[in-house]
């Protein structure tokens, strides 16, 4: 019987959190970090096998810091939430050939590569005419457990389909730009998601010399790469790889954006923890268009939020999350794509990864009204 627990832990002080941050780094009792130890402001929510949770929780109570179970016996917990799912998202690839054969004047599937293990890998092109358009890139499901990001962007992609020629805004933005949209990043991860292991985070590359599988494709971008709050460690969550763009499902983005050349906006969906980010993450300080981006991430959550008062912080990754090198927004930024945001879907926390179906669409309705205020601002931005 798997107990694995899910602890929450609402750290009070800078040595609580200088404690947890060398807990994180340590891999002795395989403890996930679902959040990470920034502040005392954010709660910090630790996956705990069931073989370290007696271990665990002496080392929380020897240094006096409070924490709670979020979730008592996950294993259980995910058997059933896997099923609802399921029937939502593992169909993704057959229902894009739906959308495309159902619109096929406005949407065309593009096979951009295939991932490590062979797996196709399709971006849902939304274009109207003209040859390298001004476009707007949208990605999702880079870490694959994160299902409601690509789920969401199911949603979504129908969405726009449906609404060009109805709705003024999304005809006036698909006259004048391309949307490209990638539901899933990390193909073989999410495969492994559904077969494995529910909680499945990076790629499923071999690493030599090590017995771990896999690098976190959001630290695999050649922007700080391999700098503060990634790992060299094959087996840590956060393992950058051994150099930028090792991970075919990483080079393969790269290598169309690059070759488009003509990106305006850069848009990476996670989940959880409802925020709206901007560059950096891997230094800390303010990017030349700080303010820019942050009134526009200010106006987009207003938008968002106006559908079920969901609350939603704004700021750069470094400041709102904690340092983290090689993510994909910092590398779309470095190349001169300005408008570079990245979502951190519901919730807060109480299902985190975990996410009932029932709230799918509520989330992609709430997020399709931040991303669409998203895109309309660049329409009416060029640079
Ligand atoms: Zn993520």
């Amino acid at each position: 019987l798997n107990r694995d627990q899910v602890l929450r832990i609402n750290v009070e002080s800078e040595e609580h959190i200088h404690l947890l941050k060398e807990l994180e780094d340590d891999q002795r009792w395989e403890l996930d970090f679902w959040t990470h130890p920034v502040s005392t402001e954010l709660p910090i929510d630790i996956h705990v096998p069931y073989s370290s949770l007696h271990v665990t929780k002496d080392f929380l109570q020897d240094n006096k810091i409070p924490f709670s179970v979020m979730i008592n016996n996950l294993q259980v917990r995910k058997t059933s939430i896997t099923f609802v799912l399921e029937r939502y998202v593992t169909k993704i690839y057959s229902w894009m050939d739906t959308l495309v054969s159902d619109y096929p004047n406005l949407v065309s599937k593009m096979l951009i590569g295939t991932s490590y293990e062979n797996r196709p890998m399709y971006v849902l092109k939304f274009s109207t005419g003209g040859t390298k358009r001004p476009a707007i890139w949208v990605d999702a499901g880079i870490h694959s457990r994160e299902w409601v990001s690509s789920a969401s962007t199911v949603w979504m992609a129908n969405k726009m389909a449906t609404d060009y020629g109805v709705d003024s805004s999304v005809t006036s933005l698909l006259d004048q730009m391309d949307v490209y949209l990638m539901i899933v990043n990390n193909p073989d991860g999410y495969v492994y998601t559904h077969t494995n292991d529910r909680m499945w985070r990076k790629t499923r590359s071999k690493n030599p010399g090590s017995v771990c599988r896999g690098v976190d494709p959001n630290r695999n971008w050649d922007a700080g790469f391999s700098g503060p709050g990634a790992s060299n460690n094959p087996c840590s969550e956060s393992y950058h790889g051994p150099h930028a763009h090792s991970e075919i499902e990483v080079k393969n983005v790269v290598d169309l954006v690059r070759s488009h050349g003509n990106f305006k906006a850069f848009i990476s969906i996670h989940a959880y923890s409802q925020l709206l980010m901007y560059p950096y993450g891997y230094v800390c300080t303010s990017i030349p268009h700080q303010a820019e981006l942050d009134s526009v991430g200010r106006s987009a959550v207003q938008a968002l939020s106006s559908l079920y008062g969901t609350s939603y912080k704004v700021g750069s990754i470094c400041k709102i999350i904690y340092q983290a090198s090689g993510g994909s927004i910092d590398w779309s930024y470095d190349i001169g794509i300005k408008y570079s945001f990245a979502f951190e879907l519901r919730d807060t926390g109480r299902y985190g990864f975990l996410l009932p179906a029932s709230q799918i669409i509520p989330t992609a309705s709430e997020t399709w009204l931040g991303l669409k205020y998203i895109m309309e601002y660049v329409r009416d931005h060029p640079y």
